[in-house]
């Protein structure tokens, strides 16, 4: 397993993270969980990602849970904070100050752990002052609850404003986390040229496109049994977006690409990912330990230009790069 730095901080993670959204407290037992995280342990995997708001708190539990007795100073554990948790009050969500210091408490109990490594705003939050939420966050890393702070799906002005005013808060924004895969592609034209110039690495999403990348999903044919495309607690929503006809005959045109390469598509999704060196990490996840242990054999494969050059080819008009889809919820109405 190969480490990457994150952001322009000294903090290395591991190139391939185990995340845990939608699968555990959710669509997985919790036996099963336990055996994915032992799985990527066992596999050469420290970074794992989760947040606050998955399963509204029974995911930091169980991933809490499945670490226990490891040694803290070998992980890299990420969470988030901003999507609404407990009884979803008014101030249950978002990223005011009431909320991230109540939110980083709730994370760390959760968790069973004295700090995080890495607390992300999971989205901009157009309604709290930015500089209270730079502030809250300052704050965090200075009573040592977090390490560094990142951001998720924020935009490149949103990045460059916060990073603006981090550094007056004495701190640095060290991560961006997107979706990101070789069939959503939004990034690249904004996010990524100005993360570049911020020192803000890329900590990416779906690099499977939810598993659509691994080439299950055929066209016209029913979803694999036991697969998030029929996963009535929430997967079937978040996929549907990737499972029309004409991107799964897309997607089946990258096999022959991945067999010469001696790789599964799977495999070739992550690896795909990885060669934009602005990407710190994969965020992967995985409903079965095999699963896992098949996605960690991308660590370090270098996909040829030609090859790199067909899967754009073979995907064509199924990819989405329109920079105008990394948005957060919400304005501020007074
Ligand atoms: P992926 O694109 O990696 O999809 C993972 C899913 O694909 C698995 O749960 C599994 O689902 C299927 N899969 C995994 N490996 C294989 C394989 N080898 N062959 C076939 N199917 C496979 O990423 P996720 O969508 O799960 O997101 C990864 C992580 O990113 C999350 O856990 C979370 O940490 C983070 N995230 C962050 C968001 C944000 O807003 N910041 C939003 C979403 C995710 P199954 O077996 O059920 O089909």
């Amino acid at each position: 397993m190969e480490y990457r730095y994150l952001g322009r901080s000294g903090l290395k993670i591991t190139e391939i993270t185990y995340g845990n959204w939608l699968t555990h407290g959710s669509q997985i037992e919790n036996d099963v969980a336990a055996s994915c995280v032992h799985a990527a342990l066992d596999a050469g995997i420290s970074t794992f990602d989760t947040a606050d708001a998955y399963a509204n708190g029974a995911a930091e539990e169980v991933l809490g849970t499945a670490l226990k007795g490891q040694r803290r100073e070998s992980l890299e554990v990420f969470t988030k904070v901003y999507w609404p948790v407990g009884p979803k009050g008014p101030n249950d969500t978002g990223l005011s100050r009431k909320h991230i210091m109540e939110g980083i408490n709730g994370s760390l109990r959760r968790l069973q752990m004295d700090y995080v490594d890495l607390y992300q705003a999971h989205r901009y939050d157009h309604e709290t002052p930015l500089e209270e939420t730079i502030q809250a966050f300052a704050d965090v890393v200075r009573a040592g609850k977090a390490l560094y702070i990142g951001v998720s799906e924020w935009s490149a002005q949103q990045l460059r404003d916060g990073q603006a005013l981090a550094k007056e808060a004495g701190f640095a924004i060290v991560s961006n986390q997107p979706q990101y895969s070789a069939l959503w592609r939004v990034i690249e034209a904004e996010v990524v040229p100005a993360s570049k110039e911020l020192g803000i690495s890329q900590v990416v999403w779906s690099p499977m496109a939810q598993g659509v990348l691994s080439g299950k999903y055929l066209p016209g044919q029913p979803a694999p049994e036991g697969s998030r495309a029929t996963d009535e607690k929430g997967g079937q929503n978040t996929i549907s977006g990737f499972m029309a006809d004409d991107v799964l005959t897309r997607v089946q045109k990258l096999r022959p690409i991945a067999d010469e390469l001696g790789l599964k598509m799977s495999q070739l999704a992550i690896a795909w990912v990885l060669a934009n060196p602005n990407v710190a990490t994969a965020l992967v996840g995985a409903s079965r330990p095999e699963q896992v242990a098949e996605n960690v054999r991308a660590s370090g494969v270098k996909i040829p230009a030609e090859q790199m050059s067909r899967i754009d080819d073979a995907l064509g008009t199924s990819v989405e790069r329109d920079p105008a889809k990394t948005q957060s919820p919400g304005t501020r109405v007074a």
